[in-house]
């Protein structure tokens, strides 16, 4: 079968159907050399002269995601940063950025040393708002519009469609990290995103085992071989063994993804009226601000991760992540096994997460188990054993 014909769950499992010609084998070899053979009339017809830009680890994985993202090219780098961080330094100093005041935090930090340092003018909106990316945009000037949806650590939802329509009326770019979203919930391209970003760490690999980063676009253009040679001098690549293990964690994608959601929406659902918790942060939930945004633009779910707001402050929610069993007190997200972390204590000061708030990475465990140990740490005096009335 043509893997263009293929839906995305049979292209995952499959990785696209690729098979070595040479063994036969269905599971793709690592070639650790570094170098290539010249031939003797002194051409690379192979293609490849230098691992650093023609890492044969990367094909599959790349082709895979440039087909689950609709894309005309992708990109493998060393971490979701790398990747990140390429797309900036493909703008010139003096570039206008419009970027979301709620984002991974690492990289807002970054943004506001080095990118604001070396001379990009980056405004923070809030990306909720579409009207509020609107007003920031000075034609001509505004190069890129970065957003990140569902956004970390609050899960604003920004309208896609509606952002790619105002960067572009003013000349920018739209770039869309997608960690979150990965493309089963949506595909930023098919709304009109110029770049898909993703922390390929997270969902993509999905095992809390691999760091590495991808880019895709929309359009092979120039914008995208500056970035093919920003890769290739700057050096942010990743290792063949990382893109190996990607590529294996990707052919369980449509299967992780959607357990992972399925499990938080029960979550979320089952706390939302919690004696115990304040609010519960999820866009999955119709009373959520963002639920009527979120429905049009994800499909098959809204995502493994949510946020609940701990009655009676910090202490109160740092002592709740302190008695958890099961969930794992840890940060980062999109692996199988469930995560809670008090967001706040990473992210620092100028950090937008509330202090009474755990962020929570659902895995793909027995939502009833997830759901009995936040019931105990929840409770108050921090009896251990499993109680399930609320
Ligand atoms: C983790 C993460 C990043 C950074 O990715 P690394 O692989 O850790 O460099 C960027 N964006 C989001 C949304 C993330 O969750």
């Amino acid at each position: 079968m043509d893997p263009k014909q293929m839906k995305p769950a049979s292209a995952a499992a499959q990785a696209l159907g690729w098979i070595d010609e040479k063994t036969r084998a269905v599971s793709p070899p690592i070639h650790n050399s570094t170098t290539y053979l010249r031939d003797e009339d002194n051409q690379y017809r192979t293609g490849r002269a230098y691992i650093r830009a023609d890492n044969p680890a990367y094909d599959q994985a790349e082709a895979l995601l440039n087909h689950l993202e609709h894309g005309a090219g992708a990109m493998l780098f060393s971490s979701g940063m790398a990747a990140a961080t390429a797309i900036f330094m493909a703008l010139k100093p003096g570039d206008h950025v419009v970027a979301p005041k709620v984002m991974y935090w690492g990289l807002r930090n970054w943004l506001q040393t080095f990118a604001t340092e070396w001379g990009l003018k980056i405004e923070f909106v809030d990306a909720g708002d579409n009207a509020a990316i609107a007003r920031a945009m000075q034609p001509g000037k505004t190069k890129l519009v970065w957003i990140e949806t569902p956004a970390n650590p609050t899960w604003v939802i920004t309208d896609i469609a509606a952002a790619a329509q105002v960067a572009h009326a003013a000349g920018a770019r739209l770039a869309v990290d997608s960690t979150t979203a990965t493309p089963v919930l949506s595909q930023p391209i098919a709304l009109g995103a110029d770049l898909v970003m993703h922390a390929a760490t997270k969902y993509l690999n999905g095992h809390s085992d691999v760091l590495a980063g991808a880019l895709v676009t929309a359009k092979d253009d120039d914008f995208w071989k500056r970035l093919k040679a920003i890769r290739h001098d700057m050096g942010a690549v990743a290792g063949s063994f990382e893109a190996w293990l990607l590529l294996r964690g990707m052919r369980t994608l449509y299967v992780r993804v959607p357990a992972a959601c399925r499990n938080a929406e029960k979550i979320a659902a089952h706390f939302a009226k919690h004696p115990r918790v304040a609010a519960v942060l999820y866009p999955g939930l119709p009373s959520n601000p963002y639920h009527t945004v979120a429905a049009k633009q994800m499909s098959g779910g809204f995502g493994g991760m949510l946020s609940i707001r701990v009655k009676g402050g910090e202490a109160a929610a740092i002592a709740v992540a302190a008695r958890v069993q099961l969930w794992k007190r840890a940060t980062s997200l999109g692996g199988v096994e469930s995560l809670i972390e008090h967001r706040a204590s990473i992210e620092g000061i100028g950090s937008p997460a509330p202090v009474d708030m755990l962020r929570l990475s659902t895995g793909i465990e027995d939502a009833g188990d997830l759901i009995a140990d936040l019931e105990q740490a929840l409770s108050a005096d921090g009896s251990t054993g499993y109680s399930r009335e609320s």
